[in-house]
């Protein structure tokens, strides 16, 4: 059981981190939620994960871009619960286009929110982890944290250089029971890939359900989608005693894409 700690799950008001955050909230964590979205909604989820699950939640809005604000809110929560045990580094957008035509703002956004964000959270978090003597910390990065595919340059760049930083962060604290690993995920059907099944469809000319079979699930051998619940059981797992010499890996939940 998780009870009596603290997990910060940065961009959890959807899809993965809100199933992490979920998940983390059932084995009896407290949570800090964070992410854009609609206030009233937010404040429902908080609410809500309060009373299913009998632990306190908290929500900060800071901007993944905005390095002072990543710093208020690691302080706000070390300072309400004393430290964050668990960090989850799971904030991302994407945006696909080729090399050539990349917006430059669309990149710097990426590179902040899906890689920096990781930088700037962690510098806030370990101090309080090699206080208590006992940390984790969770990188979402991805499928394309290993491999690549054409259109997607800076978020395959993000999510490589956080599988680094993951191994990085495993090497300087290995010996103060903190653990760091990277969780590379295929095709979940969350927003973020329900808006590429809509780009897709408009540039390829086809239905969605087409681009679903025959461009989302192809790199997937499964077939099939990775659910948010599996990602939020091996989080949850990350975090157990069982998983104590489980440091600086990157862990494929990715239907055997990178087998191939
Ligand atoms: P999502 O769009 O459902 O959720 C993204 C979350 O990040 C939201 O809570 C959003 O509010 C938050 N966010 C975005 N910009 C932010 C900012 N500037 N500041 C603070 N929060 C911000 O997407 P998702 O699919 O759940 O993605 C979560 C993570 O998982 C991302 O890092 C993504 O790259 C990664 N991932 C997703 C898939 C997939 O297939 N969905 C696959 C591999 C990896």
């Amino acid at each position: 059981s998780l009870a009596g700690k603290t997990a910060l799950i940065t961009g959890s008001t959807s899809g993965i981190g809100l199933g992490i955050a979920q998940a983390m909230a059932a084995a009896g964590a407290n949570v800090v939620l964070n992410g854009l979205g609609d206030t009233a909604e937010i404040e429902k989820i908080r609410l809500g994960l309060e009373k299913d699950h009998g632990i306190r939640a908290l929500y900060h809005g800071a901007d993944m871009t905005k390095p002072e604000q990543i710093r208020d809110m690691c302080e706000k929560s070390i300072g309400v619960f004393g430290a964050i045990d668990i960090l989850v580094n799971n904030a991302g957008i994407q945006h696909v286009s080729p090399i050539d035509e990349f917006p430059e703002d669309k990149w710097n956004a990426i590179i902040a929110i899906n890689l920096n964000s990781a930088f700037h959270t962690t510098k806030a978090c370990l101090p309080g982890m090699k206080k208590k003597g006992w940390g984790r910390v969770i990188n979402i990065a991805s499928a394309h944290g290993l491999v690549a595919s054409p259109f997607k340059s800076a978020y395959i760049a993000a999510k490589h250089g956080l599988v680094g930083m993951t191994k990085t962060i495993a090497l300087e604290t290995a010996t103060d029971n903190i653990t760091c690993n990277a969780i590379c995920p295929g095709y979940v059907l969350t927003p973020l890939v329900q808006n590429q099944i809509k780009d897709q469809a408009k540039v390829h000319n086809l239905p969605e359900s087409e681009v679903v079979e025959k461009i989302m699930l192809t790199p997937q051998p499964t077939k099939k989608f990775v659910e948010v619940e599996q990602l939020g059981a091996l989080s949850v797992f990350l975090c157990s005693d069982a998983a104590s010499n489980i440091t600086g890996t990157s862990l494929p939940v990715d239907g055997g894409w990178t087998a191939r």
